[in-house]
């Protein structure tokens, strides 16, 4: 089985919660392919020294790379700590990524505890085939 591909992003007031998230999940995530945004990738790299390939800051365009890696079905999990309470520069990326993750069918973690569902799945252990939208 191919390594699963999972994508960390967190906006600025959700970095504490993907550090400990992220610091609880540590051995976990190792076992994965990891994409995060650039700010996000960064301190999970500096403090929990995780190998990531890391994208472009988030209101640089980041968020737009992920939902491309989506479109071109490279991605297996997201967890997206969004901030619910602060209006954010790049709004419509946002909006972007979270459509399309729902149109392709990808798990998406916006919180700790889906994340935390998500992570301990069993089917994180098994290939899945997920269904795919059609026009
Ligand atoms: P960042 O981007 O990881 O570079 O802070 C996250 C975002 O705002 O989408």
């Amino acid at each position: 089985m191919n390594r699963k591909v999972i994508v960390l992003v967190a906006h600025d007031a959700k970095k504490t919660d993907i550090l400990e998230w992220a610091g609880f999940n540590r051995e976990t995530l190792k076992t994965f392919e990891i994409y995060a945004t650039q700010t996000t990738g960064q301190i999970l790299q500096d403090k929990l020294g995780l190998n990531i390939n890391l994208l472009k800051s988030g209101p640089l365009g980041g968020d737009a790379q992920v939902a491309t890696m989506i479109v071109e079905g490279k991605v297996d999990i997201l967890v997206f700590f969004w901030d619910p309470l602060t209006p954010q520069p790049h709004d419509v990326d946002v909006k972007a990524l979270l459509r399309l993750a729902v149109l392709y069918n990808i798990p998406i973690a916006c919180n700790r505890s889906t994340a935390d569902y998500i992570i301990s799945s069993p089917l994180m252990n098994l290939e899945v085939t997920k269904s795919l939208p059609e026009l």
